[in-house]
């Protein structure tokens, strides 16, 4: 079911848990200000999500409240996941579901790295 983007954040939502280290995830990067795990859930060979550490529901919040140095650090960690895992030479994908419309399910800001395979255009 798609959040409402605007909600305040919950402190109880999977990610807030993984972060605290209270439900598993298989962890590919760690640093400061982001954490990047395996998605249960993959829909294409490397399926990696990103998440800030700070607690942000959406990108307008994250892009309003989050501070320089979290904001680079997120940028900067999804470039590191997708270098790490060998994606760089044939390209990959960089997703973020906000809200209702976009069909975003954890009320935590993430970004999907989806990469492995051709991934044919986005809204085939
Ligand atoms: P969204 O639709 O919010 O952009 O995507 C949420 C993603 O989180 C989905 O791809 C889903 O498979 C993944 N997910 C949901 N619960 C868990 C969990 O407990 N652990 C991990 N690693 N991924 C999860």
């Amino acid at each position: 079911m798609p959040i409402d983007p605007t909600q305040p954040y919950d402190d109880n939502n999977i990610f807030a848990r993984i972060l605290r280290g209270e439900l598993p995830s298989k962890t590919v990067y760690e640093d400061d200000s982001a954490l990047a795990f395996h998605d249960i859930n993959p829909l294409a060979p490397v399926h990696i999500l990103v998440i800030p550490k700070g607690s942000y529901v959406s990108w307008d919040d994250f892009s309003q409240k989050a501070s320089d140095a979290e904001i680079a650090g997120f940028i900067r960690a999804v470039g590191k996941v997708a270098r790490e895992e060998g994606l760089v030479a044939q390209g990959y994908r960089v997703l973020a579901n906000i809200g209702m419309r976009g069909g975003q399910e954890v009320p935590h800001l993430h970004a999907h790295i989806f990469g492995g395979e051709p991934l044919g255009p986005m809204l085939a």
